[in-house]
């Protein structure tokens, strides 16, 4: 299953938690095991983490500017986005959530989210039950 996420800024964080479930109500059965979320970029990520206290993004995406100013990058002679991809590669482009009964095993305060680092950009998503 694959999901089209538009990106508003150029660094935000986005919940795809509701789009990952509804993947996970249509395609898993009794025999799924996990979920995989990734994204087929190189400079947005996936992450699991409290996003419904939006200071948690913020928290995130400044710590990540702070590590990883824009500026002064290798690859700014490219396409000017060097940050970005370093910062996607911290994160990582896929998150593995476990299945149980047909249900996300996800804590109460994870949500699962694309975090953009070089938008905004359509961004595909995909999902996989496994
Ligand atoms: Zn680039």
């Amino acid at each position: 299953m694959e999901y089209t996420i538009k990106t508003s800024k150029r660094e935000e964080i986005v919940d795809i938690t509701t789009k990952v479930r509804e993947a996970v109500d249509k395609a898993s059965d009794e025999d799924s095991k996990a979920c995989l979320v990734f994204v087929p970029h190189t400079t947005c990520a996936i992450i699991i983490n409290e996003i419904s206290d939006e200071r948690v993004g913020k928290d995130l995406l400044n710590f990540l500017s702070n590590l990883t100013p824009k500026g002064g990058w290798l690859h700014d002679n490219g396409d000017g986005n060097g940050d970005a991809h370093v910062k996607s590669s911290i994160f990582g482009p896929e998150k593995i959530i476990p299945i149980q009964n047909g249900l996300l095993q996800l804590g109460k305060w994870q949500s699962i989210a694309l975090a953009e680092f070089d938008g905004p950009r359509e961004r595909r998503v995909i999902v996989k039950i496994i």
